[in-house]
């Protein structure tokens, strides 16, 4: 198993600023009282561990200890759900925007689950194969029974994968018997959905393709620039091209690559594998993630961190069509800004929604025992976003608001629902 490495410096967590902005103006129009507000912000239950190791360093071995985060923001329409995240800034302000934002995510969706997100504040490139399990399943030892089938269903996110949850199933497995629908986002081997893997990329490239049908413009030709070239970023690339846009511009950790004819992405994706970053990619120019944000384009998307997109770059991105593959890359002022000048700034919780609902499909399968094939969960996961999107776009269009707006307003309309319907 491969685990990017993340950077390190220079990142700072945006992510609970945009919640309080984005949610204050939903809140203002829904008219909500100043309980429902605050029942609405505050997570149902956080937790914070302490996971010691036994770490193999230049020095010999050393004793280390984690901190490990799990916060369930709510679950008044299902299960808590949402991904553990490994990663040396993970801290509990991060999580709690990051819990807040699944709720809203599923809820848009119209999928049977709540919002929570995890982590471990760990730097995985720097951890040995066999460390990383040990870490993963004392993670899930603490968890304890706080996770469950019918509880809370972690998933891959930033830095983890499908190795990851198969661990995560093994170690819950042990005291409560087989349980694949514990974790999604497994292997295939294990109960994992054919389709979940690529969900995300494809999820977006999918809303991307709606945006442009909507504009009545080409997606055939488009010219896409994408930040990140992690699961999302290399799926979303793959899924463009292969509806005939062209990816001009790619990057990941190390800086990024160029290519005004276009990038072949599947040799871009062969080249990772091989040489561990994008660098030297045949037939491309190098550039920096700073002027891959600013290249002209069509279409950019953002699909690696947070905060990539804020008030000090905004000025100079020139796209039409910003899609938030990532979770929270536009800072919320950036967002205004990008608004005001007419960009359109598709939200994380209908662009990168793919990979949740597919999710869903997983666990479906796991509780029932009944896999389906690769295409019936794609053209389900099609189904369940072309629903949302025309319930945004539409609600957006009538309203005269954002997409974001829009999208904030129907999700937390329906929890407030189903909270009221389920009584206090
Ligand atoms: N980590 C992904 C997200 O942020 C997927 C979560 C899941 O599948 O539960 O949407």
């Amino acid at each position: 198993m491969t685990l990017t490495r993340v950077p390190v410096v220079g990142q700072q967590c945006h992510c609970r600023d945009n919640q309080d902005h984005f949610l204050a103006r939903t809140f203002e129009r829904l008219g909500l009282d100043d309980a429902q507000r605050q029942f609405l912000v505050h997570p149902f239950r956080e937790v914070t561990m302490q996971i010691p190791l036994h770490v193999t360093a230049e020095e010999g071995e050393a004793l280390c200890t984690f901190t490990a985060y799990r916060v369930q923001h709510n679950h008044a329409r299902g299960p808590f759900k949402g991904g553990l995240r490994y990663h040396p800034e993970v801290n509990l302000e991060e999580m709690r925007a990051l819990a807040q934002l699944m709720t809203w995510k599923t809820a848009l969706a119209n999928i049977p689950f709540g919002g929570a997100k995890g982590g471990i504040a760990v730097d995985p490139s720097e951890l040995t194969l066999s460390e990383l399990e040990t870490l993963t399943k004392r993670f899930t030892q603490k968890l304890g029974i706080l996770i469950g089938v019918h509880e809370d269903v972690p998933a891959p996110d930033v830095n983890t994968n499908p190795q990851v949850m198969a661990w995560i199933f093994e170690e819950y497995s042990k005291t409560h018997g087989y349980t694949p629908g514990i974790v999604t986002g497994k292997p295939l081997e294990l109960g994992g959905a054919a389709g979940r893997l690529e969900a995300t990329g494809y999820g977006a490239a999918f809303i991307t393709m709606l945006v442009c049908e909507s504009r009545s413009m080409a997606l055939e030709g488009a010219r896409v620039v994408i930040q990140g070239f992690g699961n999302v970023g290399s799926y979303t690339a793959l899924r463009l091209a292969e509806l005939g846009a062209k990816v001009i511009a790619v990057s990941d950790v190390y800086g990024g690559v160029t290519c005004d004819a276009g990038i072949d992405v599947q040799e871009a994706v062969t080249h990772v594998s091989d040489a561990g970053r994008l660098e030297g990619l045949a037939g491309t120019d190098a550039l920096t993630n700073d002027e891959l944000l600013a290249l002209p384009c069509d279409i950019l998307i953002p699909a690696a961190l947070d905060g990539v997109i804020n008030c000090d770059n905004e000025g100079s991105v020139r796209a039409d069509i910003v899609v938030e593959a990532a979770n929270m890359p536009v800072t919320h002022m950036a967002d205004d800004a990008l608004h005001d000048r007419g960009v359109l700034v598709v939200p994380d919780i209908l662009a990168n929604a793919g990979g949740v609902i597919v999710s869903y499909f997983e666990w479906a399968q796991n509780i029932q025992e009944f896999p389906w094939p690769r295409a019936l969960a794609l053209t389900r996961l099609e189904d369940c976003l072309r629903n949302a999107y025309e319930r945004v776009a539409g609600g957006a269009a009538r309203a005269g608001t954002s997409m974001r707006t829009a999208a904030y307003d129907q999700a937390v309309a329906a929890v407030l629902r189903a909270i009221e319907l389920r009584g206090f």
